[in-house]
This record gives C-alpha cells, structure tokens and sequence, in this order.
C-alpha cells in the first residue's frame, strides 16, 4: 500500500530443521499477524541456517533496508547450535557477555522447577548460564513458558529482538515484553479488514475492475482476490479488503467506500451472491 509508511520490520526464522523440512515454521506466520494487528509494516522474513555468519549477516541486511524492528526466532537454547546471540553481537559489533537481569531470570527459573521436583540440582551450570550471555547492553526479556530469556539489542536506532523457537515461548515473551515496547515506540497505522465472498463471478472477469477501484482510492485500501475453486457450480472467490491509515476513522470511512465500490461493480457483472465477514 503506497504512500502510507508503519515502522519497518522484518522477521528473521532461525534453523536447520526448517530448511531441511522436518519441521514447519508457524513462528513467522504467528508473528506477522501480530506486527499487521498492532499497525507495522513488515517487509521480509528471511530463513537462515544455524550459522553465525549467516544470520548475522541476516541482519545486517535486514538494517541496512532500514528495518527498525527486526525479531528473530530460534537458537537461544543451551545447546551448542543455539547460537543467534553470538551472531547479533556481530551484527552489531558487540561484545558478549553475561547479563545480570538474564541471570537472576535463570536463578529463578531453576529454583522454582527445583521446588517442583522437575529438576534434581537447581545449579546454574555452564549450559544453563549460556543463556545468559547476551551482547553488551542487551535488555534481557522475561520467558514464562520456558527458560532461555528474549534479549533486546538496541543499536544504531534499530530494536533487535531475539526470541526462542518453541512458539509458545516466543508468543509469551512477544505478547508480555515486546508489545509494550512497540506500541510505544513503533509509528503506527490503522488497520481494518473484511472479507467479501463471492458467487458467481470469477476472479479473471473483475480483476481489471478491481484494480481501478484500487486505484481511484489511491491504493489506501488493499483488495487481495482469493480462488476458491468451484463450489455447487459456479466460480467462488473471497475479496480481501484491508484499509490502513494513520487515524481508526480514516481507515474505518476509507473501507466503507472501497466495499460499496466492490460492491456495486460485482452487481453489474452479474454476481449472485456477496456476503461479508467483518
Ligand atoms: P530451546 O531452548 O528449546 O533450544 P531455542 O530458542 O534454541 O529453544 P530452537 O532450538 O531453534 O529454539 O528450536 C526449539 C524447537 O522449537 C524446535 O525443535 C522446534 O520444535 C521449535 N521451533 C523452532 N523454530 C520454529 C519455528 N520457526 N516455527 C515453529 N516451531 C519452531
Ligand atoms: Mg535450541
């Protein structure tokens, strides 16, 4: 959508196991739909190995395309392929080490799993203090559905945010420690989408004429066609229609037009049914 601007973002899904297939990657979807809800703009998710150099190059790529929020996902374990925040600190040319605020979230973790009777020595040991080394001046973010923390790396105007790979790691400490932050610092932009289905009418014949209704609102308000195929004999399509601006109100009035325009053009060509889903 041109002209309008949110705060820059990208994604950065961390894993051999995700380009090799053996696991799927929900992390970036999750994420997404969370940076579209709370009015960024993301530009790229990008995979990479678990390899420092790539994923640190991942990054600086991704600053050097002006991201001001980039998230990464995956490799904050113990274990020794859990390696992203050694590749951050050379993104941004840090030096790693141990986090205090990050050690007292370990300490605590392991007391209470100890308490539990989850674990037999609540001892920080070295696999479990790797988890606390951090680049310098890292901001340490509290896991409560796990034990490696999120680390917040602030550098050069850009927020790096690292987060675990489990999803529910990664959506606890998005929702609880890295929300907060973008609804404060990030510039933001009103969203409002609904869906319009379609009997009757296929995607090849209102294409041309969705597109000059995109046009005539000044591409303020995105219209995405979907194939559904065939269903009880005639061509089934959903329109998505999403509306951004910088006020609810813009937004809100600027989707109302663009959904009586869809509208009255699908009534012309014939079509059977529209229903909409707010
Ligand atoms: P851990 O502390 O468990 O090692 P981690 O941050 O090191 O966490 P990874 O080792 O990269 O994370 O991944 C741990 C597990 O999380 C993987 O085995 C996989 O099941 C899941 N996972 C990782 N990345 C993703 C992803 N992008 N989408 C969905 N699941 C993922
Ligand atoms: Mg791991």
């Amino acid at each position: 959508m041109a002209g309008l601007k949110g705060t820059i973002c990208e994604i950065v899904i961390i894993g051999n196991e995700i380009l090799n297939g053996s696991i799927k990657d929900t992390n970036s979807g999750w994420l997404a739909a969370r940076l579209h809800e709370l009015g960024l703009s993301l530009r790229r998710i990008t995979t990479v190995r678990d390899d420092v150099s790539e994923i640190s190059r991942a990054i600086r790529e991704a600053m050097r395309r002006g991201a001001k929020w980039i998230i990464t996902s995956g490799g904050l374990g113990p274990t020794f392929d859990d390696i992203t925040l050694e590749a951050v600190a050379k993104a941004v040319g840090r030096k790693l080490v141990v986090n205090q605020e990050a050690v007292k979230m370990l300490k605590e973790r392991y007391e209470r799993l100890y308490a539990q009777g989850v674990i037999k020595d609540a001892e920080l040991t070295r696999a479990r203090l790797k988890m606390a080394i951090m680049p310098k001046g890292a901001t340490a973010l509290r896991n409560n559905a796990g034990s490696a923390p999120g680390c917040l790396v602030k550098a050069r105007g850009v927020n790096i945010v690292s987060l675990p790979g489990v999803p529910r790691e990664l959506m606890d400490i998005f929702e609880n420690e890295v929300k907060p932050r973008m609804e404060q610092e990030a510039k933001k932009l009103y969203r409002v989408r609904i869906w319009l289905d379609v009997k009757g009418v296929p995607e090849s014949v209102y294409a041309q004429e969705l597109e000059k209704i995109y046009r005539s609102l000044k591409r303020k308000v995105y219209l995405k066609s979907h194939p559904r195929g065939i269903i009880d004999g005639v061509s089934a399509t959903r329109i998505e229609l999403v509306s951004e601006e910088l006020t609810k109100e813009k937004a809100e009035a600027n989707l109302i037009k663009a959904e009586q325009m869809v509208r009255k053009m699908l009534e012309k060509l014939g079509a059977i049914e529209v229903s909409v889903e707010r």
